[in-house]
């Protein structure tokens, strides 16, 4: 199946040819191929390979061929399915943008052409940044953020219900929705957004989280389409936001379409039993677990209605791979969020993350692994020296194992091993970690319950949680609604932790976008919050300074940010009484009679030798 390299002029006069003869997509009625995935793709990759999945009737007995300068056909390889047919191709740098003439035969006859689109790449692209401890990032789950469009409500053939009432139903948000409202988002402070997945979930229920795909290349109608997306990209990077994209690479849903005509049977992990995976996440890295309880963590299905995938087939993990570094180049992405990380083969997700990495170097990708233990999250982190030896090509992981602690620091008691102490403790084992910075914090997430029903819907401690976020070590996110003080009243219930926005929806009767209708508790706290992260992006300590913290003492923990010129104190109170602070335990941080501003109130404030915090609040004092 080699090639030889013509001259551009003679492939540009084969096009010409092939315009004579009439449309490049062939008329045939025969025409076997459905699709080919990806649907197009760039030059100038690190990689020079790219591998078509071709979908059709009796793909596999198609003979396939191609004439493109730069451009040659390796490899042509079939799998169990006579429906389906992979082309190995290797993109030369020398390849041009254009259109690369496919032609299929069968038994010697044309029976289907496809012109395939090969593109320019954004400039800087390899060179994207992805985001850092310099941003804020906010999660949406689209479905419940704002209707845009309530005409895309429930297109025709699609299966799930529409009832706002349902928390387990669709209610009809979508991606315009979230275009429509970025102007909130900027002031607010945000400058990434990472939605829970919009791809395609076509299946009967519960398709409005979006972790069942069913195509990998299709944004659900219900969202929008794929040029929406690319839109929603465009328009939010220009208010200075990133787009991440919540990547799944674990399952599918069944209602993909793969299902119906799976390629082999081994790109299902296990024995076809669709046994359940045992979420034992640390047979992963324990030196004594069976393999027996490691493969069933691995290979079970994540419930029934997600079919585990096995990346380890190389025609599947090439798919999977090509099909991130797809959307990061068509919707000009600042990074991946992945989900369920360790339940995939984990040589498989070094496979990915190394590769992704050496595409775009910059970039960032964030891992969930929702376990409360940093020896567990660390693994997973690159730079990690493991005992086992794995090596990681992560560079993020969601900070569970500070969240955890976070909440229950807020929820109980102090003593040795209670309350602000074990939050000091927990926040230590960051020597585990290859890149604590490069963390995640969060108070709370879509899967958890809202943070201030944890915290039994009180303000005073929702905003030092709020505080901590906001100015610990990490990269701090958002649950779209936590500034609303939104809380869900049946603990674990996820229908119920992902309320709608208020104002998304014409009629709502009060408008959280324009502040319309607000509670005035409500309204204090997100504004609260505007306040503390519009001042966070003006203060580089908070993002990238050094951190020393404090033992904390009678229900105080007082921490620094320091970078140059600018030390950031953090003072958290979480008694009912006020606390008065000896300023000379300080010392190692902060000069004799400092002054700095109060971020919160916007005094001046001098600090001499002792420092008073009013009853449960946090003080943030920036001093430059
Ligand atoms: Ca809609």
């Amino acid at each position: 199946m080699k090639h030889s390299h013509r001259r551009r002029s003679a492939a540009l006069a084969v096009v010409a040819l092939l315009a004579l003869a009439g449309p490049a997509r062939t008329t045939a009625a025969s025409d076997p191929i459905e699709r080919i995935d990806p649907p197009s793709w760039w030059v100038g990759f690190e990689s020079p390979e790219l591998q078509l999945l071709v979908h059709g009737a009796g793909a596999a007995s198609l003979a396939a061929s191609l004439d493109y300068p730069g451009v040659r056909l390796a490899t042509v390889t079939g799998a169990e399915s006579p429906n389906y047919l992979f082309l190995n191709l290797v993109i030369g740098a020398d390849a041009a943008p254009g259109r690369i003439p496919l032609v299929f035969r069968r038994d010697g006859h044309v029976v289907a052409r496809r012109d395939y689109l090969l593109e320019a790449r954004r400039p800087g692209s390899r060179e994207r940044k992805g985001f850092d401890a310099s941003d804020v990032i906010y999660l949406v789950m689209p479905d419940r953020f704002a209707n845009g469009n309530p005409a895309n409500d429930q297109p025709p053939g699609t299966l799930d219900h529409v009832d706002r009432r349902d928390g387990f139903a669709r209610h009809g948000g979508d991606l315009a929705g979230i275009t429509a409202h970025l102007d909130y988002l900027e002031r607010l402070g945000i400058t990434q957004l990472w939605l829970t997945p919009v791809l395609e979930n076509a299946q009967p229920e519960f398709s409005y989280h979006g972790y069942s795909i069913t195509d990998h290349y299709r944004v659900d109608p219900r969202f929008g389409s794929r040029e929406d997306y690319q839109a929603l990209s465009r328009a939010a990077r220009a208010r200075g936001i990133g787009l991440i994209e919540d990547v799944v690479v674990n399952h599918i849903g069944s209602g993909h379409w793969w299902m119906k005509d799976l390629p082999a049977r081994d790109w299902l992990s296990g024995d076809g039993s669709r046994a359940l995976t045992n979420h034992m996440h640390s047979t992963v890295a324990d030196p004594y677990a069976s393999a027996v309880d490691r493969r069933r963590y691995i290979d079970g299905w994540f419930s029934p209605q997600m079919p585990d995938l096995h990346p380890m087939n190389p025609l599947l993990g090439s798919y999977l791979i090509q099909n991130a570094i797809w959307w990061i180049e068509y919707a000009d992405l600042s990074g991946l969020r992945m989900d369920t990380y360790s339940y995939s083969d984990k040589r498989f997700m070094a496979d990915f993350t190394r590769r992704i990495m050496s595409e775009y170097p910059r970039l960032n990708i964030v891992g969930e692994e929702w376990r409360d233990d940093p020896a567990m999250v660390s693994y997973w982190q690159a730079g990690k020296a493991n005992a086992d030896g794995y090596v990681s090509y992560l560079p993020s992981l969601m900070d569970f194992p500070l969240q955890g602690a976070l909440v229950r620091a807020l929820k109980s008691e102090d003593s040795w091993n209670s309350g602000f102490p074990a939050l000091y403790e927990r926040l230590a084992d960051d020597f585990l970690y290859a890149n604590p910075r490069n963390l995640v914090v969060f108070a709370d997430n879509h899967d958890t319950d809202r943070i201030a029903a944890e915290l039994g819907n009180d303000e005073a401690l929702w905003r030092l949680a709020m505080v901590y976020v906001a100015t610990i070590r990490g990269i701090p996110q958002i649950l779209y609604g936590t500034e609303l003080l939104m809380a869900n009243e049946r603990p674990g219930n996820d229908g119920d932790k992902r309320h709608d926005f208020p104002g998304g929806w014409p009629g709502d009767a009060a408008d959280a976008f324009s502040g319309r209708g607000l509670e005035p508790r409500v309204a204090a706290a997100q504004n609260f919050l505007r306040t503390l992260l519009s001042w966070r992006k003006t203060a580089p300590a908070v993002q990238a300074g050094s951190l020393r913290h404090y033992a904390p003492a009678d229900g105080v923990y007082v921490y620094f940010r320091q970078l140059g010129a600018e030390t950031v104190m953090v003072a958290l109170n979480k008694r009912a009484a006020a606390a008065t602070l000896d300023l000379g335990r300080f010392r190692e941080s902060l000069a004799r009679g400092a002054s700095g501003r109060d971020v919160l109130s916007g005094a001046r404030v001098t600090l001499g030798d002792t420092l008073t915090l009013a009853p449960r609040s946090a003080l943030v004092i920036d001093i430059r």
